[in-house]
Parts: structure tokens; C-alpha cells; sequence
């Protein structure tokens, strides 16, 4: 089956008992077993059978699957959300006196994540320029425990070299750790671009017109002591999806690939028609050929670039202008709702960094982050048009 088709098709492990198409939402917390000894089998592993919504769930359990079969993981865990994915997948690599290899280009409470929350447990961490592959070799000593890359660089939209990374990563020993949130994982096989754990926000593409917040973690090859680790991390801090979550995202992945098909090709003919506008001082979308990063992302998420863009502007109050005149799309923060979004990160996801945080991870006041959604692309341009001219 083709990845469409499986996103819809994949069957329970059990038959319903009404025979419902869709999976019904298990929302319970607790299990009844039929006897002792399958109690114990099951609160021990030895069968795969549900025991305590904390860390299993029916429903969640069958999302977790289905993307197991459309990405080819060995494993993987679904939590409350991306940031609670990324932290569970942290925690399970790093360790006091540990040293994350990443970058200051990354998504902002990543950075913070790693810098602030994880270094008060002595966690260490190198930023580093993860785009120049010498530098990360030079980078990595005894102490790394993991390299740490966004594929796709939110909003500068730096694009890494994920084998060259991960053949570093594999001589050191380590795992490569992606959060590939951009693109939606249907799209591109992480696995055989030498990724080791795949982190995603399923906020974004996945759970369907921003219904629900989410997350995975995916892993690749011989995960049998990392599944484990995981699971211990869900036990004893939980962030486990929750079943009515994992409902509407798997509502999301069943249409997943008609939705992306027409936001990314909606975002590459807004990028078009916008580096025309006198205005628009400059146009970042890794689907326009002068872009620097466009034949790596090209050659490695097979042609497709995401629905979103960034634009910059005169000036900060040019910016400002540009939002307050905006009729159709919203001012909000998120990427790939079905509605198109704009947001000025440096007064907004970026408002509490100190000046300095913001010059270190390059983030202007003059930048424009647009998500593209599903609207005629007529409607989406003239509105961004008319919001753009004097
Ligand atoms: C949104 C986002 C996150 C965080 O995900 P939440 O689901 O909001 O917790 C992490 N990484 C990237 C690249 C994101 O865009």
C-alpha cells in the first residue's frame, strides 16, 4: 500500500465490537484482567495488553502503530506534546556532566529546554554552527551524548546535512536526534538519511486544523534499550498522550498527505508572488531556487519544502503595520492549521529572550513568520497584498 492509503487503512490488532471504522476513544484509566497471572504478564511486559492510561491506552496505542507503519520506526512513544517528547527523549540521553551537541538556531524553548531547564541538572551543551560539519567533529569529545538538529531551522529555516551528521554522530558513537516537525514524516524517510531518534511535534501538521496538541518520539534500528529508557521516562514523568488526543490525531494522519499537498503548494506560489512586492525586502522559503539551502532540502525531503515562510520587512513598525491590517489571516502563533497564520517572533515567541539571547540566535525585529494554510491561494495572496501596500 502506498503511504495515502495505509494512512487510512491500517487495520486494529483486535476486531471492534460494534465494528467501528474509526477507533473508538478508550477513555478510561484502568484496566479490569481476567485473572492474577495475566495481571502480573501484563504490568511486566510479557504481554502487550493495557494496563494504566499513564503510560498505555487502546486508542493511543493504535496511533503510536499506525505511524510505526507509515515511517518504519522500531519504536515509538506519542506524548502530550512536542515539547514533552523532546524532553522525554533528553532526559533519556543525557545525564549530569553529559554534553548535548545542537545549535542556536532551534526552535526557542528547545534552546531553552537545553540551555536553561537541563543545565540546572548539570546537563552540559555546545551550540554550534550544526550546517559547518568540521566544527561539530571538533565539537564532539568523550562527554557528548547525543547531536541534536532541527532538519529545518524554525524560522530561519537552516537546513543540516542529516547523513554527514550522522556519520559523525555514528564514528563517536552517538545517536543523531532530529526534531523534524517541518516536514511532515510521510514525506521523507528519516531512517535512511542516517537519523537515529526522530522528534516531531504532531501539533503542527499532523493533528488536522490545530485540533489538539502532541507529540512523538520515533526511533530507528536497534532501539530495544531506548524503548526501554522511554518507558521508564513515561512511568516516572509521565506526558503520555492523552486517548482523545491521539483520536484527533489520527483523524489528522488520515488526511495528512491531501492537506500538506496543497498547503506546500499553495506556500511556494505565495513565496513566488511575494519576492515581486516592493515592499517585501526579502523572501525566506526553501522552495525558491535562489534560496541557499534549496538543493540540500531538495535532494534530502524529496522536492517538497513546507507551508512555511518568512518575509522581512522595512522595520519593525512596518511589521506591526503589516499585521494590524491583516483581514484573513489570523495574527497567531502555530504552523500548518488550515488557516493561514502571521506572527512577528521577536516581540512574541521570542518577547522574553534578553536582547543578547535574541542576536545569538539571529532572530530580527524586522521578520514576518507566515504559515500557509488551505484557503484559495487567490484569497491568501490578495489579503497579504493588501496588508503589504502603501
Ligand atoms: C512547535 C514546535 C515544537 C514544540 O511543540 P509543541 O507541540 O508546541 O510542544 C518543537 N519543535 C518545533 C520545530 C516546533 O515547531
Amino acid at each position: 500500500m502506498k503511504t495515502s492509503t495505509k494512512a487510512i487503512h491500517y487495520s486494529y490488532q483486535k476486531p471492534d465490537a460494534y465494528g467501528a471504522l474509526s477507533m473508538p476513544i478508550y477513555h478510561t484509566c484502568a484496566y479490569e484482567f481476567p485473572d492474577a497471572d495475566i495481571m502480573a504478564d501484563a504490568f511486566c511486559g510479557r504481554v502487550e495488553l493495557p494496563d494504566y492510561t499513564r503510560v498505555t491506552n487502546p486508542t493511543v496505542i493504535y496511533f503510536e502503530k499506525k505511524v510505526k507503519a507509515l515511517t518504519g520506526a522500531t519504536a515509538s512513544f506519542a506524548f502530550c506534546s512536542g515539547m514533552a517528547a523532546i524532553t522525554g527523549t533528553l532526559m533519556s540521553l543525557a545525564a549530569a556532566g553529559k554534553t548535548i551537541i545542537s545549535s542556536n538556531h532551534l526552535f526557542g524553548n528547545t534552546w531553552l529546554l537545553i540551555s536553561k531547564t537541563l543545565g540546572r541538572f548539570g546537563v552540559k551543551s555546545k551550540f554550534i554552527d550544526l550546517t559547518d560539519l568540521e566544527a561539530v567533529k571538533a565539537a564532539i569529545d568523550s562527554d557528548s551524548c547525543c547531536i541534536y538538529a532541527e532538519i529545518i531551522s524554525n524560522p530561519h529555516q537552516e537546513v543540516v546535512d542529516l547523513k554527514g551528521l550522522s556519520e559523525i554522530a555514528h564514528s563517536a558513537g552517538i545517536p543523531l536526534v532530529a526534531d523534524t516537525t517541518m516536514i511532515p514524516f510521510t514525506k521523507f524517510s528519516a531512517k535512511s538519511l542516517g537519523v537515529d531518534i526522530e522528534v516531531v511535534s504532531t501539533t503542527k501538521y499532523l493533528s488536522g486544523g490545530a485540533t489538539t496538541i502532541g507529540g512523538l518520539v520515533l526511533a530507528y534500528g536497534d532501539s530495544e534499550k531506548f524503548a526501554a529508557e522511554m518507558k521508564e521516562i513515561l512511568l516516572n514523568l509521565g506526558g503520555y498522550m492523552s486517548p482523545h488526543s491521539a483520536y484527533m490525531q489520527t483523524l489528522g494522519l488520515e488526511n495528512l498527505e491531501a492537506r500538506y499537498n496543497l498547503e506546500s503548494s499553495n506556500t511556494l506560489e505565495i513565496a513566488r508572488r511575494l519576492t515581486k512586492l516592493p515592499s517585501v525586502k526579502k523572501v525566506n522559503y526553501l522552495g525558491l531556487e535562489d534560496n541557499p539551502f534549496h538543493s540540500l532540502a531538495k535532494a534530502q525531503f524529496g522536492g517538497t519544502y513546507g507551508a512555511m515562510l518568512t518575509i522581512d520587512l522595512e522595520s519593525k513598525q512596518a511589521c506591526y503595520r503589516f499585521l494590524n491590517r491583516l483581514q484573513l489571516v489570523k495574527r497567531a502563533t502555530n504552523l500548518f492549521d488550515n488557516r493561514s497564520l502571521a506572527i512577528h517572533p521577536w516581540s512574541t515567541i521570542f518577547g522574553n529572550f534578553t536582547d543578547e539571547q535574541k542576536r545569538e540566535l539571529d532572530i530580527f525585529d524586522t521578520t514576518i513568520r507566515l504559515s500557509i494554510g488551505l484557503e484559495d491561494v487567490e484569497d491568501i495572496y490578495d489579503d497579504l497584498r493588501q496588508a503589504l501596500e502603501d
